[in-house]
């Protein structure tokens, strides 16, 4: 087919999708970037036009976009045993496998495993695990949600309604019932004057305060990324999960982590908990799992929350839920590659060699007088714009800052992501340290391009 304007990969692609996420009128005016394929940590597009992604796609191509023994193995298990479910006492040896893997390489000395396709979908199985266990238990009033503004946790209706974003009032979300605290961002949430101990310890007393409010025994459980991701790369403040998690405790709420980003390496650890030094009551999983070779989530339930599962599910003979796909063999045999290769192969070691040059490259571009904040843990970091420094007044929307400049890297052969007046950076865990540079530099020229257009 000639690609002519009218026929182009861009206009067959608008004709054709309802994109999601994504800057409709943006899009329209520049063309969708049409992809082939992947070399290392970069995307190749129909025009042979290479980027250097820096979000590794969605933060989940950790081993890059040509892995050739992550391809190996899926085509070893689609031609053992390409498919299968997990219901009826019917299990894959792969997904068997994973199980235990997953176990082993959690910070839980024993629990249990649940599937699903996506992360947003293990975010609704726990909600709903949570509800049923409520109900088992003899306390049908206990489900309520905690969360936090900012986080992000999903698309599905609870994972959505768990998610504290803005854009949920477009659909009538959040659901009853799904509360949530402030972020824990002291950086644009501390007040003046106060330290950052005094802002941990005021959210930890807001959290008593919205317990004491709802009744501890109508929340069934508290859901927290390690670092929210999503909601623009934000560490938590110093000792936050150290503050809560007594809290919770003493409510025998449940915390727990929303691993999707953060598992599997992002913060230099293998779990983001881990990097917080704290043990969560349950693990959210996705994305890194599989490296992004393929759809997958896992719900990881430590050893109270898996006991009383278990028990829960025998009083009624079982536990109604699952997908089709829950512990695909292809996607099982996938992950247990993809977890070796992060652990085993050096992709783990890699992230925290080349933190520092990370965190250098930040600070660096940090010191221009537009950019507010740079944050990061590991390989995962963000540069926050704003009009003026010392106040940390962000620029009018209107103006689109950080969708410029993510657009003028694109231009240049660098994907990267604006989410609110961030830039947000996770690259792949192959990077090497000439690559790193590469994507500084490019995001340097475009940020001093973009700053130097506004005035
Ligand atoms: N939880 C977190 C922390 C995420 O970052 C995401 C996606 O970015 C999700 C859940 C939802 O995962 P998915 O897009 O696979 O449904």
């Amino acid at each position: 087919m000639p690609d002519t304007a009218a026929n182009s990969w861009d206009a067959r692609a608008g004709a054709h999708m309802l994109y999601g996420f994504t800057d409709l009128p943006s899009v329209q005016a520049r063309g969708a970037v049409v992809l082939t394929h992947g070399e290392g940590p970069y995307v190749v597009d129909v025009a042979g036009r290479r980027y250097l992604d820096a979000n590794s796609g969605l933060w989940n191509m950790v081993a890059g976009f040509d892995h050739p023994g992550l391809a190996a193995a899926a085509k070893a298990q689609y031609d053992r045993f390409p498919g299968y479910h997990a219901f009826f006492g019917r299990v894959s040896d792969q997904t068997v496998m994973l199980s235990e893997k997953l176990i082993e390489v959690s910070p839980f000395a024993r629990g249990k495993v649940f599937y699903t396709n996506s992360g947003s979908e293990a975010n609704d199985t726990l909600v709903k695990m949570l509800w049923f266990l409520a109900r088992a238990e003899g306390q049908p009033e206990r489900r309520k949600i905690l969360t936090r503004w900012n986080g992000y946790h999903g698309v599905t209706v609870a994972a959505a309604s768990m998610t504290g974003k803005a854009y949920n009032a477009l659909f009538g979300l959040p659901l009853p019932g799904f509360i949530h605290l402030t972020c824990p961002h002291y950086w644009r949430e501390g007040r003046p004057d106060e330290t950052e101990a005094a802002f941990t310890a005021r959210l930890a007393a807001e959290l008593d305060e919205v317990i004491a409010r709802e009744g501890a025994e109508t929340i069934a459980g508290f859901f927290a990324e390690p670092v929210i991701g999503a909601g623009g790369v934000i560490p938590p403040s110093a000792g936050y999960f150290q503050a809560i998690q007594p809290i919770l405790k003493r409510h025998n709420i449940p915390l727990i982590a929303d691993e999707v980003i953060c598992g599997f390496g992002r913060t230099g650890a293998v779990w983001g908990c881990q990097s917080y030094d704290f043990i969560p009551d349950a693990i959210i999983s996705s994305k890194a799992l599989t490296a992004g070779y393929f759809p997958m989530g896992a719900v990881i339930l430590g050893p109270d929350l898996s006991d009383r599962l278990q028990a829960a599910a025998e009083a009624v003979e079982e536990f109604p839920h699952g997908f089709t796909a829950s512990g695909h063999p292809v996607g099982c045999a996938i992950a247990l590659k993809a977890i070796d290769v992060i652990l085993n192969e050096g992709l783990l070691d890699n992230v925290r060699a080349l933190t520092p040059r990370f965190e250098a490259g930040l600070s660096r571009l940090a010191e221009h007088p537009h950019i507010g904040e740079w944050r990061g843990k590991g390989l995962m970091g963000a540069l926050e714009a704003v009009a003026d420094k010392p106040t940390k007044t962000p620029f009018p929307s209107t103006l689109s800052v950080s969708e410029r400049i993510a657009n003028t890297c694109t231009d240049h052969g660098l994907i990267c992501r604006p989410l609110g007046q961030s830039i947000v950076l996770c690259p792949p865990f192959i990077l090497t340290e000439a690559q790193m540079d590469e994507m500084f530099d490019k995001l340097e020229a475009a940020l001093t391009r973009v700053f130097s257009e506004i005035g």
